[in-house]
């Protein structure tokens, strides 16, 4: 048995159409996201089976590149769990926090958009809670594991790597980023919420 398995996507490859294409998110799934579950078992599997004395330079290596896959695999999975085809409005607690905090929904998205444009080249934008203070908490993830604070929270993510929508909104990083935000399911995302309560 794998270590690592894709799992399935909570709906059907044409259900975000046509703002996502079927053909965009079978490809994002069945290869780029599956290309990241791969390479975490083959990285896990290479630093299982070190031979004695191993270079520990090739460690290090190996101990990076199942960083980078593992991370990638973590993401997506919650990327996807990160959307619905007909999202849940905002509601209860959650909804308190990002009023108190960011003044409503209007401002949140501003913030998420602004933090999908910053990342230079690939990354993710991020809404989180902070493990120290409870706080909900906007930014943005490099590559899938650069700039990330140990401990957050993630409770979702939007992709913003080329792959994710250079097929139809080709440079238009911001249309893209825009109808994810209008697509994020906000009764997971407050079940995550909830749950980092409980910490
Ligand atoms: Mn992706």
């Amino acid at each position: 048995m794998p270590r690592y398995e894709l799992p399935a996507l909570p709906y059907a490859y044409d259900a975000l159409e046509p703002w996502c294409p079927a053909e965009t998110l079978e490809l994002h799934h069945s290869k780029h996201h599956a290309a990241y579950v791969k390479g975490a078992n083959t990285s896990a599997d290479a630093l299982a089976n070190l031979p004695e004395g191993e270079d520990p330079h090739r460690v290090q290596g190996l101990r990076s590149a199942l960083t980078f896959n593992l991370a990638g695999h973590v993401l997506h999975s919650l990327f996807w769990e990160s959307m619905a085809p007909e999202p849940a409005k905002p509601s209860g607690d959650l909804e308190t926090a990002v009023t108190n905090q960011f003044g409503g929904h209007k401002q949140l998205n501003d913030q998420l958009t602004a933090a999908c444009m910053g990342v230079h080249g690939s990354g993710w934008g991020v809404l989180s809670v902070d493990p120290c203070t409870g706080q909900l908490e906007v930014g943005a993830f490099e590559d899938h594991h650069h700039l990330i604070v140990p401990g957050v929270k993630a409770l979702a993510v939007i992709d913003v790597w080329e792959h994710a929508y250079y097929l139809s909104y080709r440079n238009d990083r911001e249309g893209w980023v825009t109808k994810v935000l209008e697509h994020l399911d906000w009764a997971g995302i407050s079940n995550r919420y909830t749950a980092s309560a409980n910490r």
